[in-house]
């Protein structure tokens, strides 16, 4: 008898959502964690959302996971950034406030219905036949479940650098999880070792803020959640500052007692968020780096600078940062410091996250090998919910492919490709970005979301109202149109074939605008402008759309075509070595992501569907009887 269907571990990033899924979905769920009074904890950069990150936030959202209602009840800062760009590149970011961030995390963790949290840590797993039966925790109680899933982040063997003092921790003040790290390596998972870093901790009060330039809030907040109607929380300003000769003069005499040049660290750090040091060290030619002194909170004088990582000693923290204008009286309330830890090589997982060789175990989050909140959300999410599926019985799966997601696209990358250094998202890694933007997000998703059950009615409702608001903009836009000499009347210059065209072909003209529009047609300044904003965009690349939807057609055919998981990449004919050993240790699902693996050429594809044809044909043979 199972105490419980899943038990997450871990009440992180990864670990509250994949908790909050589980749960949703219908699943007896417990959240099994250290400290409860530390779940929803940022343990870096107090922000949520950014470049691809944004777009990561609002498909959680539109599954109906937890994280950008909680963002908007912290968010004290809200910026578009690349604003002036195409909204396909457009991602809502917004500083939180750590503490108001935190608290809403745990009150939607309590008012959630099937979820237990527990504080303990877990050190074990029990396993019987080949799968996965529970939990053993420190305390040494043991907990049955159906399936598991680990989001246990930077603790797994967690070891704090900070010059040359070394700390075992999972995060700074916290123990790292030990013994569960040497059960994932007993179990035969591919373990390695990265690491990240974090910069010092500033007293506000002591900043010269008059001297700084400021960056303030957009006037008009763009919310995460598709739910949120307004943003009410004051909005701060940050101040931005520059390192100069003298600050990289004293890291460059300092280098080598930073605990990644000393040679102390053998982990990969993310090479997309460098330690002040390697900008440095690798950036020898520039003689300033941007800093943003970020405020972690309303009621908080702590400062979060943006920009300089450090893990070299205190002293040097503390003098390098002194001669940053406006930093020069400045406290230092705690040191920056690098954090070194085990991840699991993701090419051992399912595109569910479930680990290839242990049904019921599954993996999301750091222990990936990934950065950031917004990646170990999204992970935590489609873990939770497969999780939840296998529980119930389900022989289904709940998986996003490339074309209809963020979420699809790092699954694919970490499960087809690993990782070789932190792996953080971006719009550059997804190739329908077009398609995959994130203002049409809840298009995309809350459909696929409620057919597994993943989304509530109030979210349903929403969405519903919006997508009748949206039809009935598309019908009007499509359903009014215009001969060229109208058109011209409006100042917008067409070729004179005598052909009307619909409002909607008129938006793909660059040179047309919807107030144009809007002073021929005044109805339009009934509907929502945020709505009539969102078929705008559809219509401006809608030629655009129409071509990418034959490429992601094709996708669709070789993700369908599943490679048997029992296939013996021995037994092909015409593999190099390399190429053998990378199918062996990725074993793709589909042919699909086989051609997504570096190096993979187009003979070895080839060879692969040669050898399944070969498989198919002796299996119809042996059901016809003609083969024993
Ligand atoms: P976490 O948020 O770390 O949560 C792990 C949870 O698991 C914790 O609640 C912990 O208590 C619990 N836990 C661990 N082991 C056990 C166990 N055995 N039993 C029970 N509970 C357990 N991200 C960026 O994007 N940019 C950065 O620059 C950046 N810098 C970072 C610097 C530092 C020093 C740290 C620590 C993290 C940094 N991060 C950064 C990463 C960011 O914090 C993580 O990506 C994110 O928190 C990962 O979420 P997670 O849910 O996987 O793990």
């Amino acid at each position: 008898m199972c105490d419980f269907d899943v038990i997450i571990v871990g009440g992180g990033h990864a670990g509250t959502e994949a908790a909050a899924a589980s749960a949703r979905f219908g699943a007896r769920t417990a959240l099994v964690t250290y400290r409860a009074d530390k779940i929803g904890e940022m343990s870096c950069n107090p922000a949520i959302g950014g470049l691809g990150k944004g777009h990561l936030v609002r498909e959680i959202d539109a599954l109906d996971g937890i994280m950008a209602r909680v963002a908007d009840q912290a968010g004290i800062q809200y910026r578009l950034l690349n604003r002036s760009k195409g909204p396909a590149v457009q991602g809502p970011r917004s500083q939180a406030d750590r503490k108001l961030y935190r608290n809403a995390m745990q009150r939607e963790i309590a008012e959630t219905d099937n979820l237990t949290v527990i504080e303990d840590g877990v050190d074990d797993l029990l396993i019987g036949d080949g799968e996965v039966e529970g939990v053993v925790t420190a305390s040494g109680r043991e907990i049955r479940a159906k399936s598991v899933v680990i989001t246990t982040g930077t603790f797994l063997r967690g070891l704090i650098h900070l010059g040359e003092q070394r700390t075992p921790a999972g995060r700074v003040g916290e123990a790292p999880s030990n013994e569960l790290s040497k059960k994932l390596l007993a179990l035969d998972l591919p373990l390695g070792r990265l690491k990240t870093g974090t910069p010092a901790r500033l007293n506000g009060k002591t900043i010269d803020w008059e001297s700084l330039e400021r960056q303030l809030a957009d006037d008009e907040p763009v919310p995460f959640s598709f739910m949120t109607e307004q943003i009410t929380i004051p909005q701060v300003a940050c101040g931005i500052t520059w390192t100069n000769e003298r600050t990289h003069d004293i890291i460059q005499e300092n280098i080598l007692k930073s605990a990644v040049y000393s040679g102390a660290i053998d982990g990969i750090g993310p090479r997309y968020c460098p330690s002040i040091e390697d900008k440095v060290h690798k950036f020898a030619d520039r003689n300033r780096h941007q800093v943003f002194l970020e405020p972690e909170g309303l009621d908080d004088d702590t400062v979060y600078p943006n920009g300089i990582s450090s893990s070299l000693p205190a002293d040097v923290q503390d003098a390098f940062i002194r001669t940053i204008p406006g930093l020069e009286k400045v406290e230092i309330l705690q040191p920056g410091y690098a954090i070194e830890y085990d991840y699991v090589d993701p090419r051992s997982l399912a595109r569910t996250l479930e680990v290839k060789n242990l049904p019921g175990l599954y993996l999301a989050g750091q222990i990936n090998g990934t950065t950031g909140y917004e990646e170990a959300a999204a992970q935590g999410l489609i873990a939770g919910t497969n999780a939840a599926m296998r529980a119930g019985g389900s022989e289904d799966t709940f998986v996003l492919d490339r074309a209809e997601a963020y979420i699809g696209v790092m699954l694919d990358d970490l499960t087809s490709r690993g990782v070789s250094e932190p792996y953080r998202m971006f719009t550059s890694r997804a190739e329908y970005r077009l398609h995959l933007r994130a203002d049409n997000a809840d298009q995309r998703l809350t459909p696929k979301g409620e057919g597994v059950g993943l989304v509530k009615s109030d979210r349903s409702r929403h969405f519903r109202e919006k997508t009748d608001r949206l039809d009935r903009i598309r019908e009007f836009l499509t359903s009014h149109n215009l001969t060229p000499n109208e058109a011209a009347a409006l100042g917008i210059e067409i070729k004179l074939d005598g052909r009307r065209r619909s409002a909607f072909d008129l938006l793909t003209y660059p040179n047309v605008e919807l107030e144009t529009l809007s002073s021929k047609w005044s109805e339009l300044a009934s509907f929502d402008q945020k709505d009539l904003k969102q078929v705008e965009i559809e219509a401006r690349y809608s030629s655009y759309l129409e071509r990418q939807a034959s490429d992601i057609a094709m996708l669709r055919k070789d993700e369908k075509r599943a490679i048997p998981a029992d296939i013996d990449y021995r037994q092909v004919g015409s593999l190099s070595n390399e190429i053998r050993e990378k199918l062996i240790m990725s074993r793709p699902e589909t042919i699909a992501q086989a051609q997504r693996i570096e190096g993979m050429t187009p003979s070895a594809i080839l060879a692969v569907l040669a050898h399944m044809r070969k498989r198919e044909m002796s299996e119809d043979l042996r059901q016809a009887g003609t083969v024993e």
